[in-house]
């Protein structure tokens, strides 16, 4: 069991990578507390608690410092200190060129992508320091190495959240605190699997395995970060991608240049 005995708090738990994580983690031995803006977030503390471990659901918007530290408060009350935080939770709300992005969309990727996880370390990090021992796991994405595409605000934020865990990491370490940055490619989650059908086949084609990661292979790699055998993995940052990052699967050969125009 890799993360027996401790309670884990996971952000954006409602669906996808979140949920997932949540019931991998409960299958290693935790109690583990889902937070999401979304009311279905109740249907993963269940899942949870149909495995035997305890858990919690807490609604609230990690972008609004003061529903963040009621919701942490409440958590922390029933299910005692958070060991392990997860700042998964994330939005694309803005796909369009930088000349046609509203401030207003820039500012909402900002404050949930980025002050998001600032605000819950904040609410974690005292009780972590006295514990001397805590582990926050950023999920951050392949956008912020590479850049994305029409997707400014959520490239930008992604990237932001780069600097900040190692801000965290640096500033930490002598607590027992490690802070580690996952950096997902094409991950096929629900939504992911309503993109049209020719738009997945091209995303596909891109990645040197040719599939799309499972929501599962990220949750994999989340919990070994939080467990006792990542202690010495700080302020990284870690693809999972497939290979995707490499992006030279195209280049110097004229047939994959035409498979791939199909
Ligand atoms: P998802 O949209 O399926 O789940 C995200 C969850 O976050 C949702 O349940 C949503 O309600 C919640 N959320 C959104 N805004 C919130 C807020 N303000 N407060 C609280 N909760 C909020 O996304 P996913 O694909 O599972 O992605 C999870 C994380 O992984 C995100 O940070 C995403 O950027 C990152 N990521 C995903 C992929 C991918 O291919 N799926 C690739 C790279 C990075």
């Amino acid at each position: 069991m890799l993360v027996e005995g401790k309670t884990v708090l996971i952000t954006g738990a409602a669906r996808g990578i979140g949920r997932a994580t949540a019931l991998l983690m409960a299958a290693e031995g935790a109690d583990v507390a889902v937070a999401d803006i979304l009311p279905e977030v109740e249907s993963t503390a269940e899942a949870v608690n149909r495995t035997g471990r305890r858990s919690l659901a807490a609604v609230f918007d990690i972008a609004d410092p003061v529903q963040v530290r009621d919701g942490v408060r409440k958590i922390v009350q029933q299910l005692g200190n958070i060991h392990v935080l997860v700042n998964n939770a994330g939005i694309v709300n803005n796909i369009a060129r930088l000349t046609k992005m509203t401030h207003e969309s820039w500012s909402r990727e900002i404050s949930v992508n980025l002050s998001g996880a600032f605000n819950m370390i904040k609410e974690v990090i005292g009780p972590m320091r006295e514990m001397k021992w805590g582990r926050i796991i950023n999920i951050s994405s392949l956008a912020a190495t590479g850049g994305l595409d029409r997707q400014a605000g959520y490239a930008a934020s992604k990237a932001g959240l780069l600097g900040l865990t190692k801000t965290v990491a640096l500033e930490h370490a002598r607590d027992g605190i490690t802070c580690n940055a996952v950096l997902p490619g094409l991950i096929e989650t629900e939504l992911v699997r309503q993109m049209p059908d020719e738009i997945r086949k091209a995303s596909v084609y891109m990645i040197p395995t040719r599939r799309m990661g499972t929501m599962e292979e990220v949750g994999r790699l989340i919990v070994f970060l939080a467990s006792d055998g990542a202690a010495y993995i700080n302020g990284e940052e870690i693809h999972i991608d497939g290979g995707l990052r490499l992006n030279t699967t195209t280049l110097g050969s004229r047939k994959e240049v035409t498979e791939a125009g199909r």
